[in-house]
């Protein structure tokens, strides 16, 4: 069998489009299909259309989270209750398209246990994201251990036993990319253009999008400390040097010392890398914290198969 996992917040202008290609997609699978929707706390009648989407195609599930969680959440939520024997995870917005499902579906048959989604190009996105990104993919591949594949975002296939190592990585911090590639397994990667959202508007801000980075670089490598580290020793080598100089060039040449600008240049510099790592060791600190509280990544109000099957959370 075969789930699909799709998060949902706030989609009801896409649904039934979403709804009429997948249908046209599992038909030509031919394996069972089911289609797992994870409301993540929708205001819009995104969860009535599903609801009827299902009195219609019982094959569809709806895991309803008690308000939004974030994608993260949510992806988690349904990666946790999917039942397939792979699971292909895919957005709402049809930015990835459900055609190319059953190529991913034949990878896998023929013994992928991730096919990943390369974009070839992002159609529909403003150079200013597509800059961003391409940085930001550098930077986190620079500073962590399981490099992040660039391009790709979630859309992807991947086998049960990768989604059991994934459901058993216990962070509450979620950033699935990274823990995709850090679970590795034998990887197949297809190319694909990736099409503008169909309708509605996207559901990321810059601000979130640099709480996303943060959350990448923090959780993956704790590099950035290191990087402090050095910071400071450098500081201290140069400070020492320049002391010693002036020293020897007073004891020479007498003493003028002026440099009033100079030494405000240097405080403020100083003071500025300072304060800069301890926000920085503030980030790790609080990531403990968060992670000390041990708390449910997201919380099921309904499940529309409860009555199916009881299911065990993992998280
Ligand atoms: N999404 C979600 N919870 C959120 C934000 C987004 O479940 O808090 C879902 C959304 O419905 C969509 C997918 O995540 O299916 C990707 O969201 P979006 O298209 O807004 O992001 P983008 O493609 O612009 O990165
Ligand atoms: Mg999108």
């Amino acid at each position: 069998m075969l789930s699909i996992v799709i998060p949902v917040h706030n989609e009801a202008d896409v649904i039934p489009t979403l709804l009429n290609r997948l249908a046209r997609v599992c038909r030509q699978l031919g394996t069972a299909t089911e289609l797992v929707f994870v409301d993540d706390g929708s205001s819009d009648n995104s969860v009535a259309l599903l609801l009827k989407a299902r009195r219609r195609y019982p094959d569809i599930r709806l895991l309803q989270l008690s308000r939004n969680f974030g994608k993260e959440a949510a992806v988690t939520a349904g990666l946790n209750h999917a039942r397939g024997d792979a699971v292909v995870l895919i957005d709402a917005d049809l930015q990835d398209p459900p055609e190319l499902i059953p190529d991913m579906v034949n990878e896998w048959r023929k013994g992928a246990d991730v096919v990943l989604m390369k974009r070839r190009c992002r159609t529909g996105e403003s150079w200013v994201k597509q800059v961003t990104a391409s940085v930001f993919y550098r930077l986190i591949n620079r500073i962590s251990d399981a490099p992040i594949p660039v391009d790709t975002g979630d859309f992807r296939l991947m086998s049960r036993r990768t989604v059991d190592a994934l459901n058993r990585l216990p962070e509450r911090n979620r950033y699935l990319k990274g823990m995709f590639a850090w679970v590795g397994m034998p990887t197949v990667t297809l190319e694909f253009d990736r099409d503008p959202r169909a309708a509605g508007k996207t559901k990321w801000n810059y601000l979130k999008l640099v709480h996303l980075a943060m959350e990448g670089i923090t959780s993956f490598s704790t590099r950035p400390l290191r990087i402090a580290l050095i910071l400071g020793l450098l500081a201290a080598g140069a400070g020492g040097l320049f002391g010693t100089w002036e020293v020897l060039k007073a004891l020479v040449l007498g003493v003028s010392t002026p440099g009033y600008a100079s030494m405000i240049a240097m405080i403020t510099f100083l003071s500025g890398i300072q304060l800069l790592c301890v926000g920085l060791l503030g980030e790790y600190v609080g990531r403990i914290y968060m992670e000390t509280k041990q708390r449910p990544v997201f919380i099921l109000a309904e499940d529309s198969d409860d009555h199916v099957q009881d299911y065990q959370p993992t998280l």
